[in-house]
């Protein structure tokens, strides 16, 4: 049982499973007590509110990464498209409305730093050591590899490295979060600490 949970929880919009949900929290937990989290990918929150419970009690910080257009697949016409997060007078997605109401009403607003832009203008100029990377951004291999490059190479020593969405059947899914995971687990600078459902956790040698 997850302390401090909002009632809401299942509402959110989101495409995040219970028991990787709960994989998330156990390892940002535990992660958050060397340094910063950051998430690329945030949606609405729902993962950032699991990864944001875990580093409060550390106090720790969540940087929340998302350009917040949506990605591909929710883009108007492509199946995940959801009208509710559609800004027809900008004529984009628009998920951080969404996104700033649920990680305040679940009190995480000194707990989670959003920065709303993309993976490679984010990255440029970063600094941080992290203590837990988890990618969860655009399906497109482009995608993918970029949030891969940008960003595991600021994980600290001993850090976590979490993938979501890893579907070795492409009748499953896109291949993109599986091609990343393959090639972190091929360099020989992670260590395999196990899959819970469609979630891969690495830890940094
Ligand atoms: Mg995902």
């Amino acid at each position: 049982m997850i302390p401090d949970l909002p009632g809401n929880i299942a509402d959110i919009k989101g495409f995040l499973a219970g028991d990787e949900a709960s994989a998330l929290y156990r390892h940002a937990l535990q992660a958050s007590q060397l340094g910063p989290v950051l998430e690329i990918g945030s949606y609405c929150g729902k993962s950032t509110i699991y990864l944001g419970l875990a580093c409060r009690r550390n106090n720790a910080t969540v940087f929340a990464l998302d350009h917040h257009r949506g990605s591909e697949e929710h883009q108007r016409g492509e199946y995940f498209h959801d009208p509710d997060l559609y800004d027809s007078g900008e004529g984009v997605m628009d998920t951080f409305r969404e996104f700033r109401r649920n990680i305040r009403n679940a009190g995480l607003d000194d707990t989670v730093v959003p920065i709303v832009a993309g993976s490679e203008a984010a990255s440029r100029q970063w600094h941080t050591p992290l203590s837990m990377v988890f990618i969860d951004g655009g399906h497109s291999l482009d995608a993918a590899l970029t949030d891969y490059r940008c960003w595991t190479a600021h994980l600290m020593r001993d850090g976590i490295l979490a993938i979501h969405d890893l579907f070795e059947d492409a009748f499953e899914g896109g291949q993109a979060p599986w091609a990343i995971y393959r090639m972190a687990v091929a360099s020989g600078l992670f260590e395999d600490i196990g899959r819970v459902n469609s979630l891969g956790v690495l830890r940094r040698l």
